[in-house]
């Protein structure tokens, strides 16, 4: 036997339900890092499977869940949260002791309320999710680099196996990614600031600009540049998949709504009454905040296919 024996892959067969944007830079990822021996995706429509198949980003392509699972050790839901509970009864009747479920969506409470039920005895389950994505959907928005230096959070729930935990850390730290464990209410009221509410804010903006630009006649797209572009950019990611955030992570939203629209008059009073020193201060502070993003290394996902993109 040669010296340099090929190394067996992290999982023998690997189930994508779901190649759009986070399914198929998981998928372009584990083939760059040789960590799956076989992938299976499953779209629901005949186009995507065609692209999946041309992208080479699978193996094989279904339009059925269960024949996906079907003697796949690992399992990785990546589709909009509102699919969850009819993929897990679907799934159910295949996973066999030892296997591995785990998802990407970007609420962790209800993903664990609707396909935790589903898991068989033996078969382990471990919540996760990637902060990192851009405004693309579908199996085309893909790219291998995509997590790279980006957070993976894992959320198992009490009792979950920790070498099921090990294996999936083991993947999405191999994909690039840094990974860490969280409570799954934690991350859902976490996320609600760092990410869902930023995007109402967009949706918002964006569609009241909408108005004024029909009711106005104005000429708000000509002159986005003043930072109405990068709410528009936000503004543009996937309808569906947003919606099922929203009515996902409901209480932590309207909470962090809450504290928003109270923040929002404050700064209306300062302004109405020609506090400058007010705003000043505020702004002092979020220039800081900004800077602390930065430090972290998280202000940005760059698409290495958009012009100007850091290569
Ligand atoms: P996407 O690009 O819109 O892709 C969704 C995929 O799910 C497509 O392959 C779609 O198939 C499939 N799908 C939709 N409904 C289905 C159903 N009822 N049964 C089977 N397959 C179905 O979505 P994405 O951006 O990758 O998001 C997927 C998940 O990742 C979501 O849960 C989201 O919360 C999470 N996430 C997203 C981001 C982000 O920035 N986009 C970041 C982190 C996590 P068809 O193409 O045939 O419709």
């Amino acid at each position: 036997m040669s010296a340099q024996a090929k190394t067996e892959p992290l999982f023998k067969k690997v189930a994508l339900i779901g190649v759009g944007l986070i399914g198929s830079s998981l998928a372009l990822a584990m083939r760059r890092h040789g960590l799956a021996g076989r992938i299976v995706g499953c779209t629901r429509s005949a186009e995507s499977r065609a692209k999946v198949l041309e992208l080479g980003l699978a193996d094989e392509a279904t339009q059925d869940p269960a024949a996906a699972a079907e003697g796949a050790d690992l399992v990785v839901v990546c589709t909009p949260i509102g699919t969850y509970e009819d993929i897990g009864r679907a799934i159910a009747p295949k996973l066999r002791p030892g296997d591995i479920v785990t998802d990407v969506g970007s609420v962790k409470q209800a993903v664990i309320r609707d396909l935790g039920p589903f898991i068989p005895d033996g078969a382990h389950f471990v919540p996760g999710h990637p902060i990192a994505g851009t405004e693309h959907s579908g199996p085309e928005a893909g790219f291998a680099t995509l997590f790279e230096n980006r957070w993976c959070i894992l959320t198992p729930p009490p009792g979950t196996d920790a070498g099921a935990v090990e294996k999936v850390t083991a993947l999405w730290q191999a994909c690039g990614a840094m990974v860490t464990a969280m409570e799954a209410r934690h991350h859902d009221q976490v996320l609600a600031i760092t990410s869902h509410l930023p995007h109402l804010i967009a949706y918002t903006i964006v569609s009241t600009a909408d108005d004024v630009e029909s009711s106005l006649q104005s000429e708000v797209a000509r002159f986005s540049a003043g930072g109405f572009r990068d709410f528009t950019r936000i503004a543009a990611s996937d309808p569906i998949m947003w919606r099922d955030v929203f009515l996902n992570n409901r209480e932590a939203v309207l909470e962090m709504l809450q504290r928003f629209s109270e923040d929002l008059t404050a700064l209306q009073r300062a302004i109405r009454w020609g506090e400058g020193d007010v705003l000043e201060d505020m702004f002092r502070r979020t220039r800081a905040a900004r800077q602390r993003v930065l430090e972290e290394h998280q202000a940005g996902t760059f698409d290495p296919r958009e012009p100007g993109a850091p290569k």
